[in-house]
């Protein structure tokens, strides 16, 4: 077996579902005879999804969340099944039970959502990793059981990381679908907006959905400006995070603010403000003087918020004229 990763210190690893220790063994995914052994090794376990929501069994000591493939067949009928790699520990698939099983009351099996299971922090942070790897790959299989382009049934292949139409010989590979979240910097404050939807007082970076055709810079530009009317320069890449609801990837930026007259959209946001450092700081430390708040620690937009009240007091490093 490989060595494991060396762990680095970036922003990345510090989000919550980033965690994640599994060697994905992607070059052994189309070897069935080695996915095949591995399955039926005794030290193999399996997570399992129902309804998008993983199983968990209650133990003494807290929750388990990996099963023998013998305890998932008494649990329900089991769909599709993914590789989703290895640690020293044994390997670990994903499967989907199908969306008709039933958890018993009383059980000790219980259902629980991934992100009240983080914010709880019911399970161990790699197995959190695992859990949202397992969730947005077979959140993708349940919803692609049929070719996109020709209609006809398609089968799982390579493991469990990609489907095949035998009717028209396309391909289709698992979605991940990009987010861009961002802070505009503007000297010694950063903007922070709110939607309707979200907790009292709490404010968070702006995000939005990168279109096709459009690289990172001008997703982070475009959203900004649709959403409170702020000029953007330089945007840098800062930390980026698994965010299985359902298969996304945050990517998160620091944008320096060319104006500062923000002009709300209504219609995304309910307000938006500039805020200082301090006060940034006073509300990661929910100690701020009015009760507005941050989001999570396991949310991107507390790790960009963290970097920024932690970093350089001048944004000069992040905006170095290049070319
Ligand atoms: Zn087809």
């Amino acid at each position: 077996m490989r060595e494991a990763a060396p762990v680095y210190r970036e922003h990345s690893a510090r989000t919550g579902f980033a965690g994640n220790p599994l060697d994905r063994l992607s070059e052994k995914r189309d070897d069935p005879a080695f996915v095949a052994a591995l399955r039926h090794h005794p030290t193999t376990r399996t997570i399992l999804i129902v309804r998008d929501v993983p199983l968990l069994r209650k133990t003494a000591t807290g929750h388990a969340a990996l099963f023998t493939f013998a305890e998932a067949a008494c649990l329900g009928s089991a769909g599709e099944s993914a590789l989703l790699g290895r640690t020293a520990e044994g390997a670990v698939f994903a499967t989907l039970l199908e969306a008709d099983t039933t958890i018993g009351d009383g059980d000790d099996i219980v259902a629980i959502d991934l992100r009240a299971l983080a914010l709880q922090g019911l399970v161990a942070a790699p197995l959190i990793g695992m859990l949202a790897q397992a969730k947005s790959l077979m959140y993708w299989h349940a919803r692609h059981r049929f070719c996109a382009n020709c209609g006809q049934r398609t089968a799982l292949a390579a493991a469990g990381w990609r489907r095949h139409c035998e009717a028209c010989t396309a391909d289709h590979f698992p979605r991940t679908d990009p987010v861009v979240i961002m802070l505009a910097i503007n000297g010694e404050e950063c903007l922070l907006g709110r939607q309707r939807r979200f907790a009292k007082g709490m404010y968070s970076a702006l995000a939005g959905y990168l279109e096709p055709g459009e690289t990172i810079e001008a997703a982070v530009r475009r959203e900004i400006g649709e959403e409170a009317g702020i000029g953007i320069g330089r945007v840098d890449y800062v930390a980026s995070q698994p965010w299985p609801f359902p298969t996304t990837l945050m990517i998160g930026c620091f944008a320096q603010a060319l104006t500062s007259d923000i002009v709300i959209d209504t219609t995304e946001l309910e307000d938006a403000r500039w805020f200082s450092r301090e006060g940034v700081a006073r509300m990661l430390a929910g100690a701020h003087v009015d009760g507005l708040t941050a989001p999570a620690p396991i949310a991107i937009a507390h790790t960009l918020l963290r970097a920024w009240v932690e970093g350089p007091r001048s944004a000069a490093p992040f905006w170095t004229v290049v070319g």
